[in-house]
């Protein structure tokens, strides 16, 4: 349901729908961490979804603002657990919302995945493209894409869709960051 379909037409190691899915559960689950919490609120809530283009139904509420942080820690958990594990919590979300994959297309985008209703609570749409995206993943034997930012204070989950497997970092800065300190220390120590 997010509509991140910018990379389309390049060689994907997903299904577009996929790779957009997994950033986008990447992301959820970094707004909470290193940082502290980026969905303070609602209106915070709001900014995410529209920055991920999500689409469907949105209540605007506490309750759903409470629904969706909730989600993070379980989803978190698909990157700090084996693959029987991790199975077992897909296997669970796609149960638990009664989840019934159907091709669908809607605004520009080409047919893709969904296993919810549009109307289906935000949090249950989220938990589901999130357990579809990683049906993908063990399906293709890709449980190393899944990873750890490398930079030492942080600990954003990345989700590594490059074709050379050379994602290090999250996306929050810490690549450049880490660059930054290394030069900085390197300078410092050809001055001593
Ligand atoms: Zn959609
Ligand atoms: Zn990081």
């Amino acid at each position: 349901m997010t509509l991140v379909g910018a990379l389309t037409g390049v060689k994907m190691v997903f299904a577009h729908d996929t790779e957009a899915a997994l950033i986008g559960v990447a992301a959820l689950v970094n707004t909470t961490g290193r940082d502290g919490e980026k969905l303070p609120d609602v209106a915070a809530l709001d900014a995410f979804l529209d920055a991920q283009r999500w689409t469907g139904r949105r209540e605007h509420d506490l309750a759903e603002l409470e629904a969706v942080r909730a989600l993070r820690p379980r989803l978190r958990r698909l990157w700090e657990v084996d693959e029987d594990t991790l199975v077992e919590i897909v296997n669970g979300l796609l149960r638990e919302s009664d989840a019934l994959p159907q091709l669908v297309r809607h605004d520009v985008r080409s047919y893709h995945l969904h296993a919810t209703p549009a109307d289906a609570p935000l949090a249950t749409r989220m938990a589901v493209e999130a357990a579809m995206a990683f049906v993908d993943v063990v399906r293709g034997g890709e449980l190393g894409r899944l990873r750890f930012c490398e930079a030492s204070d942080c600990d954003d989950v990345v989700i590594d869709l490059t074709k050379n497997r050379s994602k290090r970092f999250c996306d929050a800065g810490c690549g450049n960051r880490v660059a930054v300190n290394a030069y900085r220390a390197r300078k410092a120590a050809t001055r001593r």
